[in-house]
């Protein structure tokens, strides 16, 4: 993910991502950046996502687990992959 400050990229797995709270800070220039998950890109990752789900349900199945499982880890993956970095806005506009 990029910094929308300073165009580093920011780790998802990072100190700073995992902190509580709203307010999170960019490692590496410290002005405030939001985590959102961009619909545009879940609504292009959903497809791998379903594709993949459905590929991984026999291999979940075979190994003794729930298929669904399956459906659940892609879905986990499809949300992390969506994730990017925005300035945070006071106010939402309409
Ligand atoms: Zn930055």
């Amino acid at each position: 993910m990029k910094c929308p400050h300073c165009l580093e990229s920011v780790s998802i797995f990072s100190k700073e991502m995992n902190k509580f709270g709203k307010s999170k800070v960019c490692p590496k220039c410290s002005n405030s950046i939001q985590l959102y998950v961009s619909p545009k890109w879940a609504a292009i990752l959903i497809i791998p996502a379903v594709v993949s789900a459905l590929l991984l349900e026999p291999i979940f199945i075979d190994a003794g687990l729930s298929g669904s499982l399956s459906t659940g880890l892609m879905c986990g993956v499809m949300v992390l992959l969506s994730m990017r970095l925005k300035v945070p806005k006071v106010k939402e506009s309409a």
